[in-house]
C-alpha cells in the first residue's frame, strides 16, 4: 500500500487533473490518494468566509467566483450530462445554503464549516475523472476516519481512534484506489475541523502511518527538495536524500516544501517519503528517510519581514528564570512564535514574524515591566551544514544584528545595507 499526496497546484486546472490521472495510472493499485483544494481555492473560500462572517453582501460574488472556477474545470474534463456536474453542483448548493444562514458560533468554528468545501469538491471532481479515465477509484470522506478534538482551525488528531477507523475502512482489493481529502477531519460528534493551512501533507503522512504504507509520495511542482528557495537563490541544487531530522529542521525553520508536522508520523514508522515532480514523474526526486549522507550540502532558508524585539527589565533585574517565565507566558497567551532568541544579563531579544495583530498585544502587556525597542524589515537566514564560504555568500550587503551557531546550523538576523 502506498500513499500519494497531490497539492493545489497539481489540480489547478483541467490539464493538471488529466496529468494526475496519468501519474496514478503508472501505479494504479493499492493506493490512497490525498488531494488538496484546487489551485488557490482555500484562499478564495477564506474570502467567502470572511464576508459571510461579517455579513457583507460580497459573499455571494465570492461564492460564485469559486463555483465558476470549478464548473469550468468540470466542463473541460467531462462530456455534457456526466454525473460530475450534478455532484459538483450539489456541494455548491450545500455551501450556498450554509452561507445563507446567520453565522452562529466563533470565527474558527465557521471557518471549518466553510473552507473544507474546497477539498470536498476537488476530490469529487478528481475521483469522477479517475473513473472516467479508467481507474477504479473510490471516494472516501476522510471525516469518517480522521477524528480530531474541537480546536477548530488547528485541530489535534486523535491518533489511536483514527488509526483504528482507517484500518477498518480502507481495504485494498485488486487494483483499487481510494481518493480522499487532505487538511480536514471531524470531531467525534461529526463536526468538520481543519488541521491548519497546508495541512494536506500531514494528512497523507498520518494515513501512511495508520496503514503502515510502503512509502508516501508528495507530488509537487518542483523536482524535489531543493537546498534553497529558487525565489531567492539562482544556483539551487536538488537534494537526493534527506534525513527525517533534517527534513523536520528545515520545515521548522521555514522551508516551504513540507508542512512541519508531516515528518513525525512517517519517521515513527520508518516510512520513506518521496518528494517528486508531477511535471516529470519519471525523475528521481528527493527521498526522506533514515540514512547517512555521502556529502553534506548547505541548505538555506530565508524568512523575510522579520521583527527584532529588545526587551529590557525596567528594574534592571537579570534575565533569568522569573523574567523568562513571565515573557514566555505573554508570548504563549498571544501565540506569538519566536524564531530566534538571545539573552544577556539585562536584556532579552527575540526575532518574530511581522504579525501586526499579535505583536502590539504582546508589547502592550510587556511594557508594564519592560522597556521595549523594535526593529522591523529584517531577514532571518538559516543555514544548515554551513561553512564560512556559504556564510560569506549570503551576507553580501547584509549587516548581522543577531546570530547563533551550533554544530550544524547557523541562524542570523540581518539588515540590508544600501
Ligand atoms: N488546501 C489547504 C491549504 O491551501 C490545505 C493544503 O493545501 O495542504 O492550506
Ligand atoms: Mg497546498
Amino acid at each position: 500500500m502506498k500513499v500519494f499526496k497531490f497539492g493545489g497546484a497539481s489540480v489547478k486546472d483541467a490539464a493538471a487533473v488529466k496529468n494526475l490521472a496519468e501519474i496514478v495510472k503508472m501505479y494504479n493499485n493499492s493506493l490512497v490518494i490525498v488531494v488538496s483544494a484546487m489551485g488557490k481555492t482555500t484562499n478564495s473560500l477564506e474570502l467567502v468566509l470572511k464576508a459571510y462572517f461579517e455579513n457583507k453582501p460580497e459573499k455571494t460574488q465570492y461564492f460564485l467566483n469559486v463555483k465558476d472556477y470549478h464548473l469550468k474545470i468540470v466542463e473541460e474534463l467531462f462530456p455534457a450530462g456526466h454525473a460530475a456536474f450534478e455532484k459538483t453542483v450539489k456541494w455548491f448548493d450545500e455551501l450556498f445554503e450554509k452561507i445563507s444562514t446567520e453565522p452562529s458560533m466563533t470565527y474558527n468554528f465557521e471557518y471549518d464549516q466553510i473552507v473544507p468545501y474546497g477539498e470536498l469538491i476537488s476530490t469529487t471532481i478528481v475521483n469522477e475523472y479517475l473513473n472516467y479515465a479508467g481507474v477504479k477509484s473510490q471516494w472516501l470522506d476522510v471525516r469518517k476516519i480522521l477524528k480530531t478534538d474541537d480546536n477548530y482551525r488547528e485541530a489535534n488528531v486523535l491518533f489511536e481512534l483514527s488509526a483504528k477507523l482507517a484500518k477498518e475502512t480502507i481495504k485494498h482489493g485488486e487494483g483499487k484506489v481510494y481518493l480522499t481529502q487532505g487538511f480536514i477531519g471531524s470531531t467525534k460528534n461529526n463536526l468538520t475541523t481543519t488541521l491548519g493551512r497546508e495541512g494536506s501533507d500531514y494528512t497523507a503522512a498520518m494515513i501512511a502511518a495508520f496503514l503502515n504504507a510502503e512509502f508516501v509520495t508528495v507530488w509537487k511542482d518542483v523536482p524535489g527538495v531543493l537546498n534553497a528557495d529558487p525565489k531567492w537563490f539562482d544556483n539551487t541544487v536538488k537534494l537526493d536524500k534527506l534525513t527525517y531530522t533534517d527534513a523536520i529542521e528545515l520545515a521548522f525553520y521555514g522551508a516551504s516544501v513540507l508542512h512541519p508536522k508531516t515528518i513525525q508520523p512517517v519517521k515513527q514508522n520508518n516510512i520513506p517519503l518521496y518528494v517528486k515532480s508531477f511535471v516529470n514523474p519519471a525523475e528521481e526526486g528527493t527521498v526522506i528517510g533514515n540514512f547517512m549522507y555521502d556529502k553534506l550540502i548547505p541548505c538555506f532558508i530565508f524568512k523575510i519581514d522579520q521583527v527584532l524585539i529588545n526587551i529590557h527589565p525596567i528594574d534592571l533585574s537579570f534575565i533569568a528564570e522569573e523574567n523568562l517565565q513571565y515573557i514566555f507566558s505573554v508570548l504563549a497567551r498571544y501565540s506569538l512564535k519566536v524564531n530566534l532568541m538571545q539573552n544577556t544579563a539585562v536584556s532579552f531579544r527575540i526575532c518574530v514574524n511581522n504579525d501586526s495583530t499579535r505583536i502590539p498585544l504582546v508589547i502592550e502587556e510587556l511594557e508594564e515591566y519592560y522597556r521595549i525597542s523594535m526593529e522591523s524589515g529584517l531577514e532571518l537566514i538559516t543555514i544548515r551544514y554551513y561553512d564560512q564560504q556559504t556564510i560569506d555568500r549570503v551576507l553580501e550587503k547584509k549587516e548581522v544584528l543577531l546570530e547563533q551557531h551550533n554544530q550544524r546550523t547557523v541562524q542570523m538576523v540581518v539588515r540590508k545595507v544600501l
